[in-house]
């Protein structure tokens, strides 16, 4: 038979790459390995919360993915043998690779919080994988009586989606004006500053003033959270505030996918990579792409791990056919949505290029909304961010 890729992992980035092999080269055998029959896509969760999107509409089966002729594997994997090139998967398959992709997203540092756990999870929702605890998040939104409090944890850098907490702040906010009016939400953010700040605090202070108590950490107050009490509803400070909320949002630190630590790939909690082709730093054979990879500049997004996906992809089909890889483009955007149709985006190109004596992935061409845009600017944005999901989605998916 044909050369045999395996991919781990049918996300925004895996999904790219099995797609774009299986279309340009019929004849390579392409696996996807993944846990879950049903994909929920993190990437406009937000907007459920805000009740500008159906949950459904978050949801994609591999049936697209299937029809192309991708061997799509509904298991877990559970160790790559880089030595044999295979891969083991929880029922006790053994797949064979002669290229493999790892896109195995994120896990969770539940230690780095005192209390915290996948069990306290389903008391203290995260949310950060979307799924069922995106829906626990919303149905303890709406069991919530007005004038409750709402607390979000948000972790210092690197984490998957840099923005993502601070829409998620602006479409909680929202439900809670439309539907809970006399509730507040409380941050409490382990940085001093985040992504596309400026547009976003102007946002809470026009639609969300009263409702949103950003607190970022500062000089006096250290706003890391470090402790929480399930049974209280409680969660602590480094700086030792403490605040008891209805409803507690904990976006816990992060790290690679387990699957890509295991394997070897990762140096402390992500996984370097080689910026001209992500191919692993640290082992052979293998590719480590999406939030698992650390890519200095370049953000945890699904709009870049279809982007790696995409080099990837052309990187296997010119290895396989013997020729020459092209020069890598990698892109990102990522657009967060503050109120109804009012939508701000930030995003760059990146090239392979030196720093230091380093290799890394270089921006090129940085853009970034700014306070006092007029509605039909961010109107215009919103619009690409919906479009650019029905993108991604064809690209992964379709
Ligand atoms: P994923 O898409 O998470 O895919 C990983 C897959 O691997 C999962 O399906 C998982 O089940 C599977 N898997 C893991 N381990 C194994 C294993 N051992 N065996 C089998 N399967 C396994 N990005 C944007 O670009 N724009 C946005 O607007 C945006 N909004 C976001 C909002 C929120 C609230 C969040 C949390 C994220 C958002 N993101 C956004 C980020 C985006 O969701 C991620 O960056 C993106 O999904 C990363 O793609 P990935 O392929 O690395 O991981």
């Amino acid at each position: 038979g044909g050369a045999k890729v395996v991919i781990v992992g049918g996300g925004a980035g895996g999904g790219t790459v099995a797609r774009i092999i299986k279309t340009e080269a019929p004849q390579i055998d392409v696996t996807i390995v993944e846990q879950r029959p049903i994909y929920t896509s993190c990437f406009n969760s937000n907007h459920f919360f805000g009740g500008f999107r159906s949950f459904a509409s978050l949801q994609h089966s591999y049936d697209g993915l299937k029809k192309l002729g991708i061997n799509v594997v509904t298991d877990t994997a559970t160790g790559i043998d880089a030595g044999k090139k295979a891969v083991n998967t929880a029922v006790g398959t053994t797949l064979p690779y002669d290229r493999l992709v790892l896109s195995p997203g994120i896990d969770f540092k539940y230690d780095a919080i005192e209390g915290y756990s996948a069990a306290a999870s389903e008391i203290m929702p995260h949310a950060w994988k979307a799924g069922p605890q995106t829906l626990l998040l919303m149905r303890q939104l709406e069991a919530m009586e007005d004038g409750g409090v709402v607390i979000m944890t948000v972790p210092g850098n690197p984490y998957r989606c840099p923005p993502g907490p601070y829409e998620r702040a602006c479409m909680i906010a929202h439900y809670l004006k439309t539907h809970k009016p006399k509730s507040k939400l409380v941050i409490f953010d382990a940085k001093p500053t985040f992504s596309k700040q400026g547009a976003f605090e102007e946002a809470f202070e026009r639609y969300y003033a009263g409702i949103i108590d950003l607190n970022l950490t500062n000089e006096i107050d250290d706003f890391r959270v470090v402790r929480v009490d399930p049974k209280a509803m409680q969660v602590e400070t480094a700086s030792g505030t403490k605040l008891k909320g209805a409803v507690v949002n904990v976006i816990p630190p992060q790290t690679a996918g387990a699957i890509a630590i295991s394997a070897g790939c990762a140096e402390g909690a992500w996984c370097p990579i080689k910026p001209e082709n992500f191919a692993s730093a640290k082992v052979d054979g293998v590719y480590v792409i999406g939030d698992a990879a650390i890519a200095v500049e370049m953000p945890k997004s699904a709009y870049t791990a279809n982007s790696h996906g995409k080099v990837v992809a052309a990187d296997i089909l010119a290895a396989l056919a013997g020729s020459d890889p092209a020069i890598p483009r990698y892109r990102n955007t990522c657009w967060s949505l503050l109120a109804a149709e009012d939508s701000i985006k930030i995003g760059a190109d990146y090239t392979p290029g030196e720093h230091d004596g380093k290799q890394i992935l270089v921006p090129d061409h940085p853009f970034v909304s700014q306070k006092g845009e007029t509605a039909e600017v961010r109107r215009k944005n919103y619009a690409e961010g919906l479009a650019w999901y029905h993108a991604i989605i064809a690209d992964a998916f379709n």
